[in-house]
């Protein structure tokens, strides 16, 4: 894989911005800083923050097994993203491929970027079809987006298939793992070093429950990395989400013990879920949600909300007619979503 060829032109020629924080950083203590115009008086964040994040990713990387330098972070990995598209593909010209159903923020950052998004169906059980995929690419494909556990569907997609498609496409292949966590599968950032045209993509949002400050990480080559650096706005990840991603990690097992509690929940909601008459089909989850067909999704929707219960209908999905996707609460509020699903169910 040749970087040269798959970035944009303007991308690889452009020099960085390069922000007062990058020339001189807060390791230079008995300086006074009269270079960036900020506030000199301390209200504890009157300085602009590391625009690297380097203490964060010095955590991460014994916490992940991945070089610091082999690691973005970003104002959520909806940020990576977008980076991605802007790092490779050209307005107008290039494309993506994505399987669907999938996220919905591949095809709006295509949409964005006005890059030409081609659709390849997963299976019907959700599975990729390797082949399509191949079929598919075109000499101005730069980006395939994979999602394991896939959203919304849930399950893991095949590690073989997975690995096909890494060697036989000669761009990026942007395994998204937000819900990796959850899964028995291992993570693909133990193969970063095996197919350089990797990147994966994992969030602060999910198994490490704060979503609320903002913070996903990308990890692939480091030339890749040192592209995506070179046009993030400089300061992407603030002070406040830095020095609380600082806090979660040193809490890793807190979230560890959240997750399997979360598995757990997830097979009792299963076996609950499949004594309502109106449960058509509960599909395999790896992710911290099940994805459930019932009789009429906009009706079972819309009583839960008289409940007071929101779930969300991904009827309109691909592949998922009447199809509605439940997060894994708390187990109490579990538990009012059975008997609110129990009571209807002794309604007709
Ligand atoms: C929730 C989710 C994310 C998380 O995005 P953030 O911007 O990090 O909150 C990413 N990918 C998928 C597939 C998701 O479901």
């Amino acid at each position: 894989m040749k970087l040269s060829e798959l970035a944009r032109k303007n991308v690889l020629q452009m020099k960085p911005y390069s922000s007062a924080r990058d020339e001189f950083t807060e390791s230079h203590q008995d300086f006074i800083f009269q270079d960036a115009n900020e506030n000199p008086f301390n209200s504890g964040y009157n300085r602009y923050p590391d625009p690297h994040a380097s203490k964060v990713k010095i955590a991460l990387a014994k916490l992940k097994g991945v070089p610091a330098e082999n690691m973005i972070l970003g104002n959520g990995s909806d940020e990576v993203l977008d980076l991605l598209f802007r790092a490779f593909c050209e307005p107008k010209q290039d494309e993506v491929i994505s399987i669907p159903p999938t996220y919905g923020m591949y095809k709006v950052l295509a949409e964005v970027n006005e890059i030409k998004l081609n659709e390849v169906p997963l299976t019907k059980d959700f599975q990729i079809e390797t082949e399509a995929i191949l079929a598919a690419i075109t000499s101005r494909t730069k980006l395939i987006f994979l999602c394991s556990p896939n959203n919304p569907s849930g399950n893991v997609m095949n590690t073989k298939a997975i690995k096909f498609i890494l060697k036989n496409f000669k761009g990026l292949v942007v395994l998204d793992e937000a819900y990796i966590d959850f899964a028995t599968q291992a993570s693909f950032v133990s193969e970063l070093n095996h197919f350089p045209n990797l990147v994966v993509l994992q969030t602060f949002s999910k198994a490490f429950a704060h979503a609320g400050i903002r913070l996903g990480m990308g990890f692939a080559q480091t030339e890749i990395i040192q592209l995506l650096n070179k046009i993030k706005p400089p300061y992407n990840v603030n002070q406040l989400t830095q020095a609380k991603a600082m806090e979660v990690i040193a809490s890793a097992e807190t979230y560890k013990n959240q997750v399997e509690m979360l598995i757990s929940e997830r097979e009792l909601l299963r076996n609950a879920l499949k004594k309502i008459s109106f449960v058509e089909k509960l599909f395999p989850s790896e992710a911290n949600f099940l994805l459930m067909k019932v009789d009429n999704a906009i009706l079972r929707y819309h009583q839960l909300i008289e409940k007071g219960i929101v779930v969300r209908n991904r009827t309109n999905e691909l592949h998922c007619e009447n199809c509605l996707r439940i997060s894994i609460g708390t187990p109490k509020e579990n538990i009012k979503l059975v008997q609110a699903l129990l009571n209807l169910n002794a309604q007709k």
